[in-house]
């Protein structure tokens, strides 16, 4: 008998723990960046418990996009700076040679240096690779982007790895980066799960709204 409700007592905490990693996820996805900075410097508790749900839901995936940016640094030489804008767990910075800066909301480990993505403190044209993998979460996503553009040097690059149906429609996104001051430089859309882009800085952003920059929200079904 015993053992019978302890497993429904464990279903019912898997289940609770569901639902609210789902409710903090459209929170994150349907709010600017710094209301999610605000909203984990209220809570960090709910952080730990979103992140969770967040290894949760990409361990049912056949690959994980960060193993793929992985390879594609240990490609190019380990000189080049890189900064990783919500980095999770830094398993990026743990995997390559390069210096990576790591910024996200809440430390998850200590090479974290925790703040908005939309404002991170690295002086202007100080990085070689900016990296969104899985993290380009706020509504404010040209601020976010122009802030990869600030610190990115002339002809850096840029890699977004975003969920496949996050995207209304690529081509407008692709013309939205262009005014953002970011050239294609590849796009792969091979993996069913997740979208690989690499863009290349070519100046600053132009003025005005760019209003093919939409992503959906990434919104989880119940299980
Ligand atoms: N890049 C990691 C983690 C992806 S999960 C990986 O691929 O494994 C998305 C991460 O973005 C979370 O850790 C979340 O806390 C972070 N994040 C979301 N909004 C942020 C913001 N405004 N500023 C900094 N980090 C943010």
């Amino acid at each position: 008998r015993s053992g019978r409700s302890a497993a429904l007592r464990a279903r019912m905490e898997e289940r609770l723990l569901g639902a609210r990693f789902r409710y903090l996820n459209q929170q994150l996805y349907t709010g600017s960046s710094r209301d999610a900075a605000r909203l984990f410097r209220a809570d960090p508790a709910a952080f730990h418990l979103y992140h969770r749900g967040f290894e949760r839901q990409v361990r049912r995936w056949p690959e994980r996009p960060v193993q793929r940016i992985v390879r594609y640094l240990r490609r190019r030489p380990a000189s080049l700076v890189v900064a990783d804008f919500g980095c999770g767990d830094c398993t990026l910075a743990a995997s390559v040679r390069n210096h990576v800066h790591c910024f996200d909301l809440v430390p998850l480990s200590p090479r974290v240096t925790v703040c908005d993505m939309a404002k991170v403190p690295l002086s202007a044209e100080s990085v070689d690779v900016a990296v969104f993998c899985l993290a380009l979460m706020g509504t404010n996503l040209q601020e976010i982007l122009g802030e990869a553009n600030r610190v990115l040097k002339l002809g850096g690059t840029l890699i977004v790895a975003e969920v496949a149906s996050r995207f209304e429609d690529t081509s407008a996104f692709l013309k939205a980066m262009t005014q953002l001051g970011f050239r294609t430089v590849s796009k792969d859309f091979s993996s069913s799960y997740f979208y690989l882009l690499e863009f290349a800085k070519t100046g600053p952003p132009r003025p005005g709204p760019a209003p093919g920059l939409r992503l959906r929200p990434c919104l989880y079904k119940r299980r």
